[in-house]
Order: structure tokens, then C-alpha cells, then sequence
């Protein structure tokens, strides 16, 4: 309900930037060195900052060539492409291009790996991903770079600190009110505010309203990004833009009282499927889930479109399967920046004992387990079985290298959970990484960059949310600084909500 509450401040700075990503660590970095004093609010504990840029695979796509990288903006934006202006595409390429010599001015050492992901599309030549140094992907060698540099600059962090509130003079943003320690604090923002706290991965509601056809989905990255930005965006009557563009459904399983969803470890092995409550299978499996899916897109009858997800999901497979290695992944990209939250077993025994995997030594048996008609289930394996042994995936053209008949009891059954890499939506913003009304204008003293209200509305390049972390945090970082220090001596002011 909105109201008006006379505060006083706390503290102040002239920029505030509400999370610590990659976006609100450029976004610091940058209006630091053009003279602000910043603080940047962090919900998470320090041991868990980073965001999902931390936990990422730390992939960066490079443009080598602007105007290149403007076609395949539009090829991959499609018919999605009304609402963003050729100014706004025009700067995203320019500074995307300009990633590289920003990031090597802080100490990465571009290493590339080939990961063009529409060749087909037009410019799809200009594309390259970046990881910092030779080796796999992830490892938080990139984060490293960016958090040293924030790190050497005196840019005051407040962890446990979620922003809560946008504080609002006239049309004007003043400030913020976050928590911190059990309480409220008022943070007044002489020049201005800069929203990067992340998407609505973990959000149920907001994902209900927003991503079609699930009712349930959990985040694979951080769990301290539920929509935040949004609802703050939303209170000082920001337009939302991108709302229904995730990079997933992908499917992994999501353990009780585990707050992050777990990747699957599929590759080891062959005699398993994935079939959907009817009994039947809908999908090629593969790594991680499905074959072809490029970020949650999926090319069917000649158009790409969403990947849609019959929940509930099962994953069956046989004794073989089961001995053949662990099928979860622990979250393998939490375990060093947040601590082990789960130590899947090598041979799955231990979830089996929990309960998360279902066992029966029929396949009918099975099916009663997990409410799916036995004869239905039944049919699909026996299906599955013949077209492994004829070698021909006569349904769904899955490898034949990759398939094996479920020949060895017992039977087992695990439930198949749609996760998120991340989402896209949030406050629409403009070429300068203003945060737009619904008026059209933009809120005054307002930015935003990084995956919250991010510039993609279709397919999407890997490497191109944290391209965009940096391209419009430096952006929203410089424009911020520029602002003029606000003139207001009165200690009280007008809260937007309460
Ligand atoms: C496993 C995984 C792999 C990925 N790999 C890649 C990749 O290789 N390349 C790529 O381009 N993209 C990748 N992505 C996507 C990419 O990592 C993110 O889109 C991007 O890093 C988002 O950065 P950000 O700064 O906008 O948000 P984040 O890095 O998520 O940071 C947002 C921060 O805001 C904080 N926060 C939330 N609410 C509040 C609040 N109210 N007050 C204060 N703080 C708040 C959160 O705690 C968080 O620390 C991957 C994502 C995942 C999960």
C-alpha cells in the first residue's frame, strides 16, 4: 500500500548500486573513477556475493565487429525486436565490442572458446567467447578480475544489506531504504540509484505470472535473486520489458531444503529416458537435458520458439544406470564459492535411501510409485528398448550411441525439476541505461544494467548477459557519476511505500 513516511537518513553516497554482480561491480568500478562516492548493497552474505556472475560459467561474447554484431542482435531478436530502438541496439554493440580492451585493462587475459550459437544468422561471424585464461569453463576466473578491482577502490560494500525500497522526491529518485542487522536504513543517493540486483529465478509467483506454462521452477545460480528489482522497479512506475524470455527451462533436480536446483550428470550412461505423467517420452535426451535447445529455445516445424516442459517430469533408468555414476552434480558450481550444499553419491544409493529416487523392481511397479499408468510406462520402455537395440531413435532421433535397452533391475525413477540459468525481464531501460516509465520518460536519477530488465527478448548468444553486465554497468555507472549533486538539504522526505 503506498504512504508517506517521514525518515531521516542514515547515510549517504552519491551513487548507490543495489547488487553485487558483475553489472553492479562494473557499474561501482565506473562511477567510482569518475569521482563518486559509491556504496553498493549486497543481500547476500559476503561468503555468497557474486551473484549468478559468480557462480557462471564466466563465458564473455565478444562482437569483433560492430556493425556485425548489430545484424545478429536483430537475426536473433526475430520478430521480438519492435520494442528496442536502433540506439539502444547501436550502443549495445559498440560497448559489447568495447568489452575487451575495458576487461584487459583490468587484468583478464582473453582465452576463446568456439561458441557461436545461431551460425546460421546474419553477422554470426563477429562472434567470439571469451573465458579468462586457458581451461574450463566457470572456475570464477573472470569474477576474480572484477572483484580484485573492486576490491582496490574505496567503494563501501554492505553485505546482508537487501535494498527494500526506491525513496521518490516528486518524480525524482532520492534514495534507498534497505535492511541491514534487523532494521531499516535510509541511504540518501545525491546523484543517483543503479538497479543490478538479478532476475526472478527464485520467485515461484513472479515466474508464475511471467514464464508461460510452469508452475514451479527453481534457479541452477544464486538463490538470493527473486525479483527485487522489479517489484522496486514496479513501485516508481517502471515499464517492464522481456518479461517472458528465460535462458531454460532446462530440467535438474531440486533437492527439499536445498534452495538451489542440482544439474544433472547424464553422459555416463545410456539406459535411461525421460517420460512426462501420460507415460510417454516428449524429447531427444541429452546433455544436459535436451538435444537442440539453445538457452530454452527450441527449433520446431522450421521456427524457433520456447522449450515447453509437460510437468511432471520423471527421469527412469536401470540398475546399470544407476551403478554408472552420481546423476546429480552436487551443484558443482556452488561448491566453491558457497560450500558443498550437497554431496550427491557416487552411486546414487544414498538419494535412493532419501527417498528422491524411487525403486521397484517392474517397471509397472515402478509406475504406480510415481502415479503414471504401468501400461503406459511400460510401452514406452519396451519402445525405448527396441529402438536401442534396432540402433534407429525412431521417435525422437536421439543418438543410438547414447541409448541402451533398460535391461537390469531393479528400476528407478527420479523427478525432473525446470530450472533457470537466469531470466531477462525487468525495468525497461534506454541507451543510457535509464530506467523507463510508463509515461515513456525516464525516472530521474534511475539505471539499471545486467540480466534485470536485460536487452534480449528472443534467442539468445551464451556470453551475452555478461557482455551486457559490463557494456551497460559502465554505462549506468558513467551517467549516474554525471548527475548533478542534488541540491536537497531537508532531512525528511516522502517514502514511496510502505
Ligand atoms: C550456472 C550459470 C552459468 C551461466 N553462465 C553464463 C556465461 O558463461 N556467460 C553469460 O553471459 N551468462 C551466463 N549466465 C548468466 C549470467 O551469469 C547472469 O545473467 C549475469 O551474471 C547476471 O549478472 P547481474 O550482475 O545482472 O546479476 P547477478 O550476478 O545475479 O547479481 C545480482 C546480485 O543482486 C543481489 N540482490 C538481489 N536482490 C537484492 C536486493 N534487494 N538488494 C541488494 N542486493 C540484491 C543478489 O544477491 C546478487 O548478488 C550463467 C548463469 C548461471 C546461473
Amino acid at each position: 500500500m503506498m504512504s508517506k513516511t517521514p525518515v531521516s537518513w542514515d547515510q549517504e553516497a552519491d551513487v548507490i548500486v543495489i547488487g553485487y554482480g558483475f553489472a553492479g561491480a562494473t557499474a561501482a568500478i565506473t562511477a567510482h573513477d569518475a569521482g563518486a562516492k559509491v556504496i553498493l548493497l549486497e543481500k547476500a552474505p559476503e561468503a555468497h556475493k557474486g551473484g549468478n556472475s559468480r557462480v557462471s560459467a564466466n563465458l564473455v561474447f565478444w562482437p569483433d565487429d560492430i556493425d556485425k554484431a548489430k545484424l545478429y542482435f536483430e537475426a536473433l531478436a526475430g520478430p521480438f525486436m519492435d520494442d528496442i530502438s536502433p540506439e539502444m541496439v547501436q550502443v549495445w554493440a559498440s560497448e559489447m565490442h568495447a568489452n575487451r580492451a575495458w576487461l584487459e585493462g583490468l587484468g583478464m587475459t582473453p582465452a576463446e572458446i568456439p561458441y557461436i550459437e545461431f551460425p546460421e544468422a546474419a553477422g554470426s561471424d563477429c562472434v567470439h567467447v571469451l573465458l579468462n585464461g586457458e581451461g574450463p569453463m566457470g572456475g570464477e576466473r573472470l569474477w576474480h578480475v572484477i572483484e580484485a578491482a573492486v576490491a582496490a577502490r574505496s567503494i563501501d560494500i554492505g553485505y546482508e544489506t537487501p535494498a527494500i525500497r526506491l525513496v521518490k522526491e516528486g518524480k525524482t529518485i532520492a534514495g534507498v531504504i534497505a535492511e541491514s542487522g534487523g532494521r531499516q536504513i535510509a541511504i540518501k543517493a545525491n546523484r543517483a540509484v543503479i538497479l543490478t540486483c538479478g532476475g526472478f529465478e527464485n520467485n515461484q509467483k513472479m515466474i508464475r505470472n511471467y514464464v508461460d506454462g510452469l508452475a514451479d521452477a527453481y534457479p541452477v545460480g544464486t538463490p538470493y535473486n527473486t525479483g527485487d528489482g522489479i517489484r522496486m522497479g514496479i513501485e516508481v512506475g517502471a515499464e517492464l520489458w522481456h518479461m517472458n524470455n528465460v535462458s531454460g527451462p532446462l530440467l535438474s533436480f531440486k533437492a527439499p531444503d536445498i534452495p538451489v536446483a542440482q544439474w544433472l550428470n547424464l553422459p555416463h550412461g545410456k539406459s535411461f529416458l525421460f517420460v512426462a505423467k501420460d507415460g510417454t517420452r516428449f524429447t531427444m535426451e541429452g546433455d544436459p537435458c535436451f538435444t537442440g535447445d539453445l538457452h530454452g529455445k527450441v527449433k520446431r516445424h522450421g521456427t524457433w520458439g520456447q522449450q515447453v516442459l509437460p510437468v511432471p517430469i520423471h527421469m527412469i533408468f536401470d540398475e546399470t544406470y544407476r551403478k554408472s555414476g552420481h546423476i546429480g552434480r552436487a551443484t558443482a558450481d556452488w561448491d566453491a564459492s558457497h560450500g558443498k550444499l550437497y554431496d550427491w553419491s557416487d552411486d546414487n544409493l544414498r538419494e535412493v535411501e532419501k527417498g528422491w529416487i524411487k525403486t521397484s523392481d517392474t517397471i509397472g511397479g515402478l509406475a504406480k510409485l510415481i502415479d503414471i499408468d504401468p501400461a503406459a510406462l511400460e510401452a514406452s520402455v519396451a519402445q525405448f528398448d527396441r529402438f536401442a537395440e534396432a540402433g534407429h531413435d525412431g521417435a525422437w532421433e536421439r543418438s543410438a550411441d547414447h541409448m541402451a535397452p533398460l535391461a537390469t533391475p531393479p528400476f528407478y525413477a527420479m523427478e525432473l525439476t525446470p530450472a533457470f540459468v537466469n531470466t531477462q525481464g525487468g525495468p525497461r531501460r534506454n541507451q543510457n541505461a535509464e530506467v523507463i516509465g510508463v509515461d515513456g520518460d525516464p525516472i530521474p536519477r534511475l539505471y539499471s544494467a545486467g540480466e534485470l530488465g536485460s536487452i534480449y527478448s528472443f534467442l539468445y548468444q551464451g556470453g551475452g548477459n555478461i557482455g551486457e553486465c559490463f557494456a551497460f554497468g559502465r554505462i549506468a555507472g558513467r551517467n549516474a557519476a554525471h548527475e548533478t549533486s542534488s541540491l536537497r538539504a531537508a532531512p525528511t522526505l516522502s517514502l514511496v511505500a510502505s
